[in-house]
């Protein structure tokens, strides 16, 4: 078997190649390649499928939180509190603007941030909550909105990951990833859930006023060219990049459901496995699996990578160091240990390939290479 990568880009654009191929062709031809018309019909048609009053397209996931934190008007010296957890684009816009992260646990099932622990972080300082819907399960909103309601906290959702999972409330009612905090953000990254060919990114909100100020943000902290109220920055999504979208979302749900396959897959050869638990579901949220990470259990995190890698198996480690013990963040002030379940995930954790294009027989060689692996 040739080698197995972790996602293939290629495979996905080779089934809708015609119709990315004139989307981007169209495009080019209207000559419109900064907010030509298919970046707001995109944002309308991802309000709809989101059921979110406001989609605000902008230039990546990353500048996305960025301009949500600027949006609400977060000081220096502001506590944020988030997981450690994460990829660490969620952290460095708030070291940007100043702001002070606050590190949060995560669960050791879900990965996502343990509410049980976000009351006694919140101190008079505490200006927002983020929380990451990480590998594509949201975190427990409903917990998470109660506490941050009570203590009048915005939440600005990072569903980079999870775009397309839905939650279910105690009510019965269903909201999708991102629209159920004051913010959601996303990210279009190739490789994301819903990606682009290139960089792209979007902000969701039901609430009027804030959209505004995340447009103005977004555009030079202006709303009538040339007349600056606020400091802003120029964040886009790009011609180019709205048509491949505007092609790709009517498929997305095809492609979460391809996903959740070769995930079942995965989970009913994997689970019973010595060694190793497959990913948890919570009861509460669809997965999205824009990843797939096992947790181990007596075995070798390294070892097993170089076992599937000498197989030609990809893997990779989501997060190998937690952003409270990198380099850049020492100044923050944690040390090892502060977070010991997040560190104990970074060694135990391994995601293996899962993306729209996973054969049965691909998934079979996975398998039974850790399965050799874990039985000899
Ligand atoms: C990818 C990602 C981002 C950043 O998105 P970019 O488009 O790469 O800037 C932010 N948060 C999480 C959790 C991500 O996975």
């Amino acid at each position: 078997m040739s080698d197995i990568p972790m996602v293939d880009l290629k495979g996905q654009y080779n089934k809708i190649r015609k119709e990315v191929d004139s989307a981007i062709l169209d495009a080019v031809k209207s000559g419109a390649f900064i907010n030509g018309p298919e970046v707001a019909e995109f944002a309308r048609e991802l309000e709809n499928y989101l059921s979110v009053k406001h989609v605000i397209p902008c230039a990546n996931g990353t500048d996305a939180l960025q301009i949500s934190l600027m949006a609400l008007g977060l000081k220096p010296g502001d506590e944020v509190i988030t997981p450690s957890f994460t990829y660490i684009a969620t952290v460095e816009v708030m070291a940007l603007l100043g702001l002070v992260p606050k590190f949060i646990e995560v669960d050791l099932e879900t990965f996502n941030l343990d509410v049980n622990l976000l009351e006694d972080l919140i101190t008079p300082k505490t200006k927002a909550i983020v929380p990451v819907h990480l590998y594509g399960q949201c975190a427990d909103m409903e917990k998470i909105l109660k506490i941050a309601t009570a203590h009048d906290i915005p939440v600005i959702e990072d569903t980079a990951q999870a775009i397309g999972a839905e939650y279910t409330f105690a009510n019965g009612e269903r909201k999708k990833a991102g629209t159920m905090g004051t913010i959601g953000c996303t990210s279009f990254f190739p490789s994301k859930n819903l990606g682009c060919y290139g960089d792209g990114g979007a902000i969701f909100t039901n609430d009027d006023e804030l959209a505004e100020k995340i447009k103005m943000c977004a555009n030079h902290g202006q709303s009538i060219k040339y007349h600056h109220g606020i400091i802003g920055v120029n964040s886009r999504l790009d011609t180019i990049q709205a048509a491949v979208l505007k092609v790709k979302l009517p498929y997305l749900d095809e492609y979460t459901n391809a996903r959740n396959n070769a995930a079942n897959y995965y989970t009913n050869r994997l689970g019973h496995l010595q060694g190793l638990t497959p990913p948890v579901t919570a009861n509460n949220s669809t997965h999205a699996f824009h990843q797939y990470t096992i947790k181990l259990n007596g075995v070798n995190q390294g070892d097993l990578r170089n076992h599937l890698n000498s197989k030609g198996v990809s893997t990779n480690i989501y997060y190998p160091i937690p952003v409270h013990l990198q380099k850049g963040y020492s100044y923050l002030g944690y040390k090892k240990g502060d977070l010991r379940l997040t560190e104990s995930l970074c060694k135990q954790t391994i995601s293996l390939p899962i993306h729209t294009e996973m054969s049965d027989d691909t998934l079979d060689f996975i398998c039974s290479t850790i399965e050799n692996y874990i039985n000899n």
